[in-house]
Formats: C-alpha cells, sequence, structure tokens
C-alpha cells in the first residue's frame, strides 16, 4: 500500500514536472507573515475608477454607458501590434525576439461591486460570449498564435483595480506554459492515441476524490498535481480544443461552474478569495491541435486562512513545486464549504 500520509512526489503530466507533497507539514505552526482581510466594502459605482461606465480613462479616452460587458484596448499594454518580429542570436545563449500582440481588459458589467460569485448565470454567460469573441477576432491574424485570458482578483494577486474584469493577452510566439502543455498533450497523443485531459477526467471519474462541483458539460476539480493549496482545475466533459467549440448550452454551463467555484472559495475562509484564473486553449497558429484539451486554472495563493497565504520561495524557486495540504483534502473542504 503506498502511504500517502509520508512526503512524496506526485507528477504533474501538464507540465512534465514533478510536486513535493508533505501532508506532515500541516501540522506546523505559523509565526510568518499575515495579510490583511479585505474588507472594504466596494460602491455600485465609483467616480475615480477608470473601468467604470461613463468615466474618463487615462488617455483622455471616455467608457461609454455600457450595460453588461465592455471590452477595450488597455491603455497600458504590455505588447505592441506593430513590433517587428526580428531575431537576434548569439551561440544560442544571447537570444531576443521582437513580440508584436494585442493587450485589451474584458468588464464584467457596468457595476463596479460585484465579483463573478456575486453575478448571475446569465450575466457570467455575456461575459463568456465576449471571452469566445475575444479569441476569435484575436486569434484570427496569421501571426497571432496565442491568446491568453486572465483574471488576477484581490490585492493580494496584484489587481491595479476591484472593479470585475480581464485581461487578454494575444501573441506572437506561445507563451511557455501553454508550449509546454502543448508539448505534454501532444506526445501523450502520439504515444497512447487518446486525449491526455480526457483520459485523465476518465481516472478522476473511478473515485471522485479531487471532485469539487460539475454540471452537464463541465467538470471542477483539485488536480492530483496541484501546487496552490486550494488549486481548482476546470475542464470540459466533452473534448474540445477552445471557446469556439462550445456550444451555446456548454456557454452556460461553463458561467455555471465559474460561479459555482467562486461562490465555494469565498465561502471557505467567509471574505473575498483572492486568485489568478485563466483559460489554456489550443495554440492560434496554423495547426488544428487535436490535442488540446480545453481547461481553466484557479491558482489562489490563501492556505490555511483568509489571512495566511502561501509563499514560492526557498525550495520552489531553486527546487521545485511543493505544498503540505493534501490536494484530496482540499477538494473535500471545497466541496463542503456550501454545506
Ligand atoms: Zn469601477
Ligand atoms: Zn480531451
Ligand atoms: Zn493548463
Amino acid at each position: 500500500m503506498f502511504d500517502w500520509t509520508r512526503p512524496h512526489r506526485r507528477f504533474n503530466p501538464l507540465l512534465d514536472e514533478w510536486i513535493l507533497v508533505s501532508p506532515q507539514r500541516t501540522a506546523r505552526p505559523w509565526q510568518g507573515q499575515t495579510e490583511k482581510i479585505e474588507s472594504e466594502v466596494q460602491p455600485p459605482y465609483d467616480p475615480q475608477c477608470y473601468l467604470c461606465p461613463g468615466n474618463e480613462r487615462a488617455g483622455g479616452t471616455g467608457n461609454p454607458q455600457y450595460q453588461n460587458t465592455f471590452v477595450f484596448d488597455n491603455d497600458f499594454p504590455a505588447l505592441l501590434p506593430d513590433t517587428p518580429p526580428e531575431k537576434i542570436e548569439d551561440r544560442g545563449l544571447i537570444v531576443a525576439q521582437g513580440e508584436p500582440g494585442v493587450c485589451r481588459v474584458v468588464c464584467y458589467s457596468p457595476r463596479h461591486d460585484l465579483t463573478l460569485s456575486q453575478m448571475s448565470i446569465g450575466e457570467i454567460r455575456l461575459v463568456i460570449d465576449a471571452f469566445v469573441d475575444q479569441f476569435i477576432e484575436l486569434g484570427s491574424p496569421s501571426h497571432i498564435n496565442s491568446v491568453q485570458i486572465f483574471e488576477n482578483r484581490g490585492a493580494m494577486m496584484g489587481a491595479s483595480n476591484p472593479h470585475p474584469h480581464s485581461q487578454v493577452w494575444a501573441t506572437a510566439s506561445v507563451p511557455n506554459e501553454t508550449a509546454r502543455e502543448t508539448a505534454s498533450q501532444s506526445d501523450y497523443l502520439k504515444r497512447v492515441g487518446r486525449c491526455l485531459l480526457c483520459d485523465y477526467l476518465e481516472l478522476e471519474a473511478r473515485t471522485n476524490d479531487r471532485l469539487v462541483c460539475s454540471n452537464d458539460g463541465f467538470i471542477a476539480l483539485v488536480p492530483f498535481w496541484a501546487i496552490w493549496p486550494f488549486e481548482v482545475m476546470i475542464l470540459s466533459k466533452r473534448h474540445c480544443s477552445a471557446l469556439d467549440e462550445l456550444s451555446s448550452d456548454e456557454r452556460t454551463q461553463l458561467a455555471d461552474l465559474l460561479k459555482q467555484i467562486t461562490t465555494r472559495y469565498d465561502a471557505l475562509f467567509q471574505a473575498p478569495f483572492p486568485y489568478s484564473m485563466g483559460f489554456h486553449l489550443r495554440p492560434t497558429d496554423q495547426f488544428a491541435h487535436p490535442e488540446w484539451h480545453l481547461h481553466v486554472h484557479f491558482y489562489p495563493p490563501l492556505l490555511r486562512s483568509a489571512t495566511v497565504r502561501k509563499f514560492m520561495v526557498g525550495f520552489e524557486l531553486l527546487g521545485g513545486p511543493q505544498r503540505d495540504l493534501q490536494p484530496e483534502e482540499a477538494a473535500g473542504r471545497l466541496r463542503a464549504a456550501l454545506t
């Protein structure tokens, strides 16, 4: 019998790396840094907010009186569309390449004070529709090979504005994480003849040990190889590679699961739960990518309460990721958070 209560390594087949699990360490006392609970109640409209309807943004552009979602080009973009993709290389050691791209902002709602957990499924469905449109539009040009949609929620995750919004970065190159997941899924398809994440879902369904919640179209679980204490992955039950392949029903089901997960997160420590969340979708290069399986990652930093966070330092920076809380225990606590 494998002793899961002793330190062990778990393999992450998506990123082709190992993580160290040390279950016995959850008992250690905490005398380190504690965070402030974000208890400040936001107003429905903030005249100082550059995302609220009717307000002026940096550079003097005015936001329209939008009614549901609102998409605009980031005023301080990390990427510029007209950057030439020139490359320099010296013995493979000093290598650089120009990176053309586009950065946009997707406001979820005209309401400054809402979060995904407080929005209705119908309202979140409109956000999903906006994500689908952005994926198709930004991914279409031949020189754009990846579209990354992500949300930072909470000051702990570096969110600069509490107004509910996501960012979309479209890049000429495929970013590191997506490239690694592409390689792993492609390799698995070649070796086994099946989709890596379809097979993984089949294994997870045998025990449901790591299941958090599900509906007809999607399943949310704490991955066997999770790094963050309450990390969650949402996967489509049907094999599809990106948002543009979702049916109308599936878009609504995805909205439902985003609401369920964020509601459970907020309930877990009875406080607004910070996270980085993002969609992993097939690259938008010229290839079909039958290996790619659409999924969403939630990476929340909180460990044992609303005020104690996990730090990725020491062994994790120099060796590899490590966690104390077992993924199965995290899943159980998220399942129980709403009961
Ligand atoms: Zn606002
Ligand atoms: Zn699949
Ligand atoms: Zn992924």
